[in-house]
C-alpha cells in the first residue's frame, strides 16, 4: 500500500472506529488513545497531494458544535518495508462560506450546514 492508499483506508477506519486498524497502522498510535478521541461524524475526505511520504488532506466532519474540517499534511514512514503513519502538520482553516456542502446535500455550505 502506498502512503496515499494507506491515507484513505485509516480515513475508512476512522470512519468505522476501528481502532486496531489504526493503531496497527500508525508508529505512535494505541487503542487507548484513540479511543479517547472526541466523537466525530466523518462526512468526506479529499486528498489534496501526494508525493513520497507525505499526504496532504481535507477531512471533514460533524460534532456537537457543526460541521469542521481537518486539513493536515500527515508524514509516513516505512517500517520492515510496510508504511505506517508517523505524524502530521495541522493547518487552521474552516470551511468556506461557498463551498458545496461537506454533508453532500449539494447546496452551498452558507446554505445548508453552517452555523
Ligand atoms: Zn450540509
Amino acid at each position: 500500500m502506498s502512503p496515499k492508499e494507506l491515507m484513505i483506508s485509516r480515513y475508512e477506519a476512522f470512519v468505522k472506529k476501528d481502532w486496531n486498524y489504526l493503531a496497527k497502522t500508525a508508529t505512535n498510535q494505541s487503542v487507548e488513545e484513540l479511543e479517547l478521541m472526541p466523537e466525530l461524524e466523518w462526512l468526506k475526505l479529499d486528498v489534496l497531494n501526494a508525493v513520497g511520504s507525505q499526504v496532504e488532506f481535507k477531512a471533514y466532519y460533524r460534532d456537537k458544535d457543526g460541521v469542521g474540517l481537518l486539513h493536515e499534511k500527515s508524514n509516513f514512514v516505512q517500517e520492515d518495508g510496510v508504511w505506517k503513519y508517523k505524524d502530521g502538520e495541522l493547518y487552521p482553516t474552516k470551511v468556506q462560506r461557498n463551498e458545496s456542502c461537506p454533508c453532500g446535500s449539494g447546496k452551498k455550505f452558507k446554505k445548508c450546514c453552517i452555523k
